[in-house]
């Protein structure tokens, strides 16, 4: 093989492994897509059950005023159906100053129960806006899920192709190389292989001596000092 041909061969793994991370980067993104919508339909789903629990809660404060109010109205009826058989003045006028704070005291309730009547008005539109948030964040959800469904069956797909571009690719390496080569790629993946950058190496940018960039520029192998990296010559400044 020559030895222009190992660089070319470095940088196209290269390429073909950043290609491979970056659809594993998309096919982990759809899960995570899902995740986030599966997290807005429940909260929808607790928001639309305190919103009935609200609700109910503000009837039974409401049936209850109104029970007060209707043993409070009876025990007024009681005392008036007593007047008559007042035998003094005195017991007479107390009986009447209590049927009038009775009968302050269930104004009092009618007015709490008009406000209670008028809290559950104001809370019951809050149930189907909550089940219409229920409705649609689910429907995103849905969305989600086909969607991602459709686009992991294309990315494994790609990712089926890439790697068989791959395999072919790595063929070309000469075994001295590939050994390097595997080693590198199963600690850092496509960040084993980094373009010259001038007198640095590219992907950890620390320099590199000028001796190793005569030996890459021969198309030897060279590996950054600093971070391990496999260094070949980018496209731009293939020597003609
Ligand atoms: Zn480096």
């Amino acid at each position: 093989m020559s030895v222009a041909l190992v660089t070319e061969t470095l940088r196209s793994l290269h390429r073909i492994h950043r290609q491979l991370a970056d659809l594993s980067d998309q096919l982990a993104a759809g899960p995570r897509t899902v995740a986030v919508r599966t997290k807005q339909v429940e909260a929808a789903e607790t928001k639309k059950a305190t919103a009935q629990d609200d609700v109910k809660k503000a009837k039974v404060a409401a049936d209850q005023k109104q029970l007060q109010l209707k043993t409070a109205e009876a025990k007024i009826r009681d005392l008036e159906g007593k007047l008559n058989a007042c035998k003094t003045n005195r017991e007479y006028q107390t009986l009447t100053e209590q049927i009038a704070a009775d009968t302050m005291a269930s104004k009092v309730l009618e007015d709490e129960i008009l406000e209670a009547l008028e809290r559950v008005d104001a809370l019951k539109p809050t149930v189907p806006a909550a089940e219409a948030e229920v409705a649609s964040t689910k429907k995103l959800l849905d969305e989600a899920k086909a969607r991602v469904a459709a686009e992991t069956g294309r990315l494994e797909g790609e990712v089926a192709r890439v790697r068989a571009e791959l395999e072919t690719v790595e063929r070309d390496l000469p075994d001295d190389v590939r050994e390097k080569y595997a080693r590198i790629v199963k600690q850092k993946g496509a960040d084993g292989m980094a373009p010259l950058d001038g007198q640095s190496c590219g992907g950890c940018f620390q320099q590199i001596t000028g001796n190793m960039v005569s030996e890459l520029m021969l198309g030897k192998i060279v590996a950054c000092r600093s971070c391990g990296r496999l260094l070949y010559v980018p496209e731009s400044s293939r020597p003609a």
